[in-house]
């Protein structure tokens, strides 16, 4: 069968990486997360001292992004790919809430988001792929074969960032810490001047505020065997 392209967009927390994963687990594809691309770029200035609080300084990550090697190595355990950073596996690292509030600051910058757009499509070039992220439907990958632009109330998609940062040890965080990052990170990623987030015109809106994990793929799939049945 003819491997497609599938971008899969949307607002945060909102469960799009769950649904991206196992889709390409069932039907064999490569799974890329963008966002922990952008996480590891944030963690490196957070650990060279880039930052001074939430200010970033843009000349030193110019003059270093050359030096940030972002890779994924699936790991066996969890049939997932993990993120490294310059050889580290910073997996559990980039998902932290200082990673996450930094995040949106450095994703807005125009040679930062060039780097990673340029590792992203070289990664798609054999197709067999699915990709998570704000910029993939209009930016990376415009002809996609498959878009879908994921959607979910703000207090659900907070309710379910929480209860994960609790099941991994988190016990500091609020919920309402949560829900005002979530929220602030829409405002950041829909406003940005450089690939702001929004749905392409030919994705398909998803809202999974009501829907289980296994609704939302049992809807993914129907979607990937259409659009391969047309592609055939
Ligand atoms: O998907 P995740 O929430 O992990 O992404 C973290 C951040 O990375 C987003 O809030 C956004 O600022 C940025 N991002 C982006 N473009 C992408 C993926 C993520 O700007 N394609």
């Amino acid at each position: 069968m003819k491997k497609i392209v599938i971008a899969i967009d949307g607002f945060s927390s909102n469960g799009k990486s769950t649904m991206a994963k196992s889709l390409a687990k069932e039907i064999k594809y490569i799974y890329i997360d963008s966002g922990a691309m952008y996480r590891a770029v944030t963690l490196y200035c957070m650990e060279h001292g880039l930052f001074s609080g939430d200010t970033l300084d843009e000349r030193r990550l110019h003059n270093e992004i050359d030096n940030v090697k972002v890779e994924f190595h699936l790991n066996k355990d969890t049939g997932t790919p993990d993120t490294h950073l310059n050889g580290e596996n910073v997996e559990s690292k980039i998902r932290s809430m200082e990673v996450s509030s930094k995040v949106s600051i450095v994703s807005a910058i125009s040679f930062v988001r060039r780097a990673m757009v340029a590792l992203q499509q070289e990664m798609g070039k054999a197709k067999g792929i699915v990709m998570d992220g704000r910029d993939i439907g209009t930016v990376v990958f415009p002809d996609a074969e498959l878009k879908v632009f994921v959607t979910a109330d703000a207090e659900i998609r907070a309710r379910r960032r929480f209860d994960e940062l609790r099941s991994k040890g988190d016990n500091k965080t609020t919920f309402d810490e949560v829900l005002e990052n979530l929220k602030t990170r829409d405002y950041l990623d829909q406003t940005r001047a450089e690939s702001p987030l929004v749905k392409a015109d030919d994705a398909i809106l998803l809202d999974n505020s009501y829907m289980t994990i296994d609704e939302q793929m049992q809807w993914l799939l129907q979607k990937f065997k259409q659009i391969t049945t047309l592609n055939e």
